[in-house]
């Protein structure tokens, strides 16, 4: 199926657990940009960028979480982790101006990866509301 945009393929996805791309990622499998990686997450650039800086933050182990939908309580160690690791790339990247951080989350939210990444976007002005 040839999707026309992003959103689409956010429409068309199904939510599920299988390893997805990012596992990839995340063992090298693919190449990507990698800007900061630790023993916990990895922040690589999106391939398709719509800022001057937009990076994704992600956890190296998913432990089930596909969305922040399907946060538990056992998460919330690595949900700060991405939050504050988004802060340490926007000072690597300069962002000293302010920068925007997304979470996407299920159809209507936009969301085509199922597992967990914080968008941090930067570089321009950015819009409210998003689209
Ligand atoms: P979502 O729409 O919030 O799920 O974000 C998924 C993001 O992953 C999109 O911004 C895509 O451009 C990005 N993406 C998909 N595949 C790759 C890849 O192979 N490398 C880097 N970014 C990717």
């Amino acid at each position: 199926v040839v999707m026309a945009s992003e959103n689409e393929a956010a429409v068309a996805a199904v939510p599920s657990d299988s390893p997805t791309i990012f596992d990839k990622i995340i063992n090298k499998e693919i190449p990507s940009k990698v800007v900061y990686e630790d023993d916990k997450v990895l922040a690589f650039r999106d391939i398709d960028p719509q800022a001057p800086t937009h990076i994704l933050i992600i956890p190296k182990v998913k432990d089930g979480l596909t969305g922040l939908s399907k946060a538990e309580e056992r998460h919330c160690e690595i949900l700060g982790r991405l939050l504050y690791t988004a802060k340490l790339v926007a000072k690597q990247e300069g962002l000293e101006d302010g920068f925007r951080i997304v979470i996407n989350d299920g159809p209507n939210g936009g969301q085509s990866v199922f597992h967990i990444h914080v968008h941090l976007l930067g570089g321009r002005q950015m819009n409210w509301p998003p689209g």
